[in-house]
């Protein structure tokens, strides 16, 4: 039975390229691995994947029993529901230390840098693999998308040395125009239902015993969302009712102006003001230069909640 290589719920570019990446590398040391996926693909996910002619992973939901590698993630909240009964052999990752336990010890490469695919770049040298030209491609997308261009307050100079490599093996002259290519097919929004787009990079947290759901939009240009705002604000009102949430933020991040703008359904909008010293105005707040859910927004708003 393979090894099941899989990022996180919600599947960002990310965790499927990362998956694929981790994979192929695995496999090239001797491991019978494949790439999994725990949802369906992102339009920005299917356009890397598509740009470089690389398959799509299987989409899987169940673990039980099996061997697993995870990939952008180690909270149970962001991993099957059955990881309990699955067997952790390691995890690639660069988000803060999550709840994940495993009773073997494991393989761990977690580093503080904007992207897992920057960590499995660093596995590619240390082991002295060769990186296919197209895993090349879809690493470096991932990079540029987790750190937004290099804009994000998350990456860090490993990413950028990560993505010139990266570049150079995927044959890619310009990686901003890439990167900007990437960030008008993720902007575009028409005729998508608001839940979808509420739920597109969503994660719940439990911040001091109350249950916060963040999820955040990058666009190129804010009124893109002009006309589906409304929309969104009655979406994530419904969604905290159904999931009993104290409060959900949604993150519309402007990629040029460099910040976002918050739109709120809570049980006590001021935790924003006291995480981010702006007060909200009808359900709504613009953020100057924050960008990063997991830099900026969490760590702010788990203090406010403390
Ligand atoms: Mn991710
Ligand atoms: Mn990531």
């Amino acid at each position: 039975m393979s090894i099941l290589v899989f990022g996180h719920k919600n599947p960002d570019t990310d965790s499927v390229c990362a998956a694929i990446g981790l994979a192929d590398f695995k496999k090239k040391l001797g491991e019978d691995t494949v790439p999994a996926v725990q949802g369906e693909l992102t339009p920005e996910s299917n356009f890397v994947l598509e740009k470089f002619n690389v398959t799509a992973p299987q989409i899987v939901t169940s673990y039980a029993g099996k061997d697993v590698y995870l990939v952008d993630h180690s909270d149970l909240a962001q991993s099957p529901d059955d990881l309990g009964e699955a067997n952790v052999l390691g995890i690639v990752d660069h988000h803060k230390l999550g709840d994940v336990t495993t009773s073997q010890p494991l393989e761990c490469w977690i580093w503080p840098v904007g992207c897992s695919c920057t960590v499995l770049k660093s596995m590619y040298n240390f082991f002295n693999v060769d990186i296919p030209k197209d895993i090349a491609g879809i690493m470096l997308c991932a990079i540029l998308s987790d750190t937004v261009i290099f804009k994000s307050a998350t990456c860090t100079a490993k990413d950028k040395e990560a993505c010139k490599d990266l570049a150079e093996i995927a044959g890619v002259s310009d990686m901003q125009e890439l990167g900007m290519d990437m960030f008008k097919v993720k902007s575009a929004v028409d005729g998508t239902p608001a839940r979808e787009l509420v739920l597109r990079d969503y994660k719940d947290f439990d911040m001091n015993g109350n249950k916060v759901g963040i999820g955040q939009l990058e666009v190129v240009d804010l009124s893109i969302l002009d006309k589906v705002k409304a929309d969104l604000e009655k979406d994530i009102a419904a969604l905290k009712q159904e999931g009993g949430h104290h409060s959900i933020f949604l993150l519309l991040t402007d990629i040029m102006k460099e910040g976002s703008e918050v739109l709120i359904a809570s049980d006590d909008e001021s935790v924003l003001e006291k995480a981010f010293g702006v007060a909200p105005k009808n359900g709504k707040a613009w953020l100057e230069g924050v960008m990063s859910r997991k830099k900026q927004v969490v760590p702010n708003l788990e203090k406010a909640f403390a």
